[in-house]
């Protein structure tokens, strides 16, 4: 049956495919494809794992007590039957088998299949019995995590396609949530598309589908519950539509549509070379927000003249508690400040909490049961001055770096002038730790995010004890209204238009040239050519944004009048519908503005 869900617009394109299903509850175990020679190790491992369990289970039962309830017998015995049953074991393993998923994963799709059967059932006794599966299930995943081979299990290549698992299809994510530390492992796999059912348009499953440069829809409500395994899926990036079971006509026009959009992207793509530059001949710095080092090369190709934005908490993700040392960060940062090949390469100390905790804890995971209240938690710098060795650590690595190119050094979420004192404390010890162990450093510029009102509000006295300053409008705006991000049901509200958004940006960015430092916006507003004049008039010219933005900002650049765009922005800052005398002030200079990402 074809149907249609509907959800926010995150990461445009259309991408069709088979829907991959990860259950709600099982974001938190590991997905990563096997590479085609560790299927049968994979399969094994599985096997092992229900052979244990098994065991578990008989034990358990011969040492029940004599007088032990009989339904108690009874349970085990349930348990027994459906560990052994092939509907289980033997479906877990074509997962593996014909799609390369580890057993985790393969298990948790099974689940999501036989909980849909047992939730179906007519017979009470028979639906209640799902918990009974789930329970089951538990444990046999507890018994893989326990397996020290999970650890050397072969995990995907960054370079395979999906023809090397066996399938010709794209596979589609669809999912309750995922959390920041499962989209990096997703990122290098070979989904062709996202889908959740929470989540708001700078929440980070959508700013990674953005870096990934794939469709992507959050906040479908409903759809990881309609969806099921291996339906066909459409996703409409540029309207938010998620189309199930397509008929051969609609399939066609989006096959189309895919299509023009791949032609519009080579066009675009022939920019690469072109220097940004206005009509009126202002230059203009675009340069690359990236998680990785590995992200780098592709921010070359787009045309970046540098990095804005390394979102180097992506490095401290996925590590069971135990976090990178001072070594293992370096080399990364190295490694990034290499491939850049002389351009400036700006490190984000590493900006935890809030809505990226450092385990595979999803977002509604977090805000219900975790953390009072993430967004105003011990977060980002907050947390780096909590933990001082931890952040030396980070900053040692981070100036070892500077031996190798242009490194720049970016602080989130700082709001008190005490903040910026005891960072500068940590940089003079830290600096006086590396000459004293011989190792090499250049001069850092030191830099901090403004996200939140405070810290754009006292931007002058903050301006004297800084180099230079990045505007991460995708939190300004969450702090400035009081919206959380990633929350579905108040994204309506969540408005980069918002007269006191663009106050803050306007002054932030004034003040900042006024004190001759420094300013650039690496908020997601900077990739999005809605905001691209806007931000003009405001004076910006250093932009920071997935390297697959690039193209397109510097097209509209190229036919931008800066001059004339800053003639019209009071204009726009006093209406109060800043949006509309924007579009009409501002496409009287040329057509009309593409849509965007934010309200229309
Ligand atoms: C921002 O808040 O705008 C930003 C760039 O940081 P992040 O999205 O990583 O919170
Ligand atoms: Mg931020």
């Amino acid at each position: 049956m074809s149907f249609q869900v509907f959800g926010i617009p995150v990461s445009r394109g259309v991408a069709i495919g088979r829907a991959v299903l990860v259950a709600s509850g099982r974001v938190d175990v590991a997905h990563y494809f096997i590479e085609p020679a560790g299927v049968e190790a994979e399969v094994d491992r599985l096997l092992h794992a229900r052979d244990v369990v098994a065991h578990e289970l008989e034990t358990l039962q011969r040492e029940l007590p004599e007088d032990a309830p009989q339904e108690l017998w009874a349970l085990l015995d349930v348990h027994l039957m459906l560990l052994r049953d092939e509907t289980l074991t033997g479906a877990t393993k074509h997962w593996i088998i014909e799609r390369h998923y580890n057993a985790e994963w393969a298990l948790s799709a099974q689940l999501e299949v036989l909980a849909r059967q047992f939730d179906e059932m007519e017979d009470e006794y028979l639906r209640e019995r799902k918990a009974d599966l789930e329970q089951v299930v538990e444990r046999v995943l507890r018994a893989l995590s326990r397996d020290p081979a999970a650890a050397t299990s072969s995990h995907v290549a960054a370079d395979v396609t999906a023809r090397d698992f066996g399938g010709e299809d794209p596979l589609l994510l669809v999912a309750a949530d995922i959390a920041p530390a499962d989209m990096m492992q997703f990122k290098r796999s070979v989904f062709h598309g996202f889908i959740t059912d929470i989540g708001g348009k700078t929440s980070h499953t959508a700013i990674v589908a953005r870096s990934m440069d794939i469709p992507a829809v959050v906040g479908a409500r409903e759809a990881s519950r309609l969806i099921r395994q291996d339906d066909w899926v459409i996703i409409d990036g540029d309207v938010g539509a998620v189309i199930v079971n397509p008929s051969p006509i609609v399939l066609e026009e989006y096959r189309f549509r895919q299509r023009q959009s791949e032609l519009e992207r080579a066009r675009l793509a022939r920019l690469r070379h072109t220097p940004a530059v206005t009509l009126d001949s202002e230059r203009m710095e675009l340069l690359a927000n990236i998680e990785m080092p590995a992200d780098a090369p592709a921010a070359l190709v787009a045309g970046a003249t540098g990095v804005g934005l390394f979102r180097s908490e992506f490095l401290f993700m996925n590590r069971e508690g135990e976090l990178p040392g001072e070594d293992e960060q370096f080399e990364a940062y190295r490694a990034a400040v290499e491939a850049m090949k002389g351009m400036p390469v700006t490190i984000r100390t590493v900006d935890v909490g809030a809505d990226k905790p450092l385990d595979r804890m999803s977002t509604s995971e977090l805000r219900h049961e975790h953390v009072l209240n993430p967004a105003l938690g011990l977060s980002a710098i907050r947390w780096c001055l909590a933990e001082p060795s931890m952040f030396r650590q980070q900053l040692r690595a981070i100036y070892r770096a500077s031996a190798y190119g242009k490194v720049r050094l970016l602080v989130p979420m700082v709001a008190h002038l005490s903040e910026l004192r005891m960072i500068h404390e940590a940089l003079t010890r830290v600096r006086q730790q590396l000459t004293d162990s011989g190792h090499a450093f250049s001069e850092v510029e030191i830099g901090v995010m403004i996200e939140v009102p405070a810290a754009a509000m006292m931007l002058p006295l903050m301006l004297k004890h800084v180099d230079f300053i990045s505007i991460g409008t995708n939190d300004l705006i969450q702090y400035t209204l009081a919206i959380d991000r990633a929350d579905e049901a108040v994204a309506h509200l969540y408005d980069a238009w918002h007269p006191a958004v663009l106050q803050l940006i306007a002054q932030s960015i004034a003040q900042a040239h006024a004190a001759g430092k420094g300013v650039s916006v690496c908020g997601e507003m900077a990739g999005d050519v809605a905001f691209t004049d806007l931000l003009l008039a405001m004076g910006l010219r250093s932009f920071s944004m997935h390297p697959s933005q690039i193209p397109a900002v510097k097209q509209r650049l190229l036919r931008a009048d800066a001059s004339r765009l800053a003639s019209q922005l009071p204009e726009v800052l006093a209406s109060e519908d800043p949006q509309q005398t924007a579009l009409a002030l501002f496409s009287s200079t040329r057509g009309p503005a593409a849509s965007s990402l934010y309200k229309h």
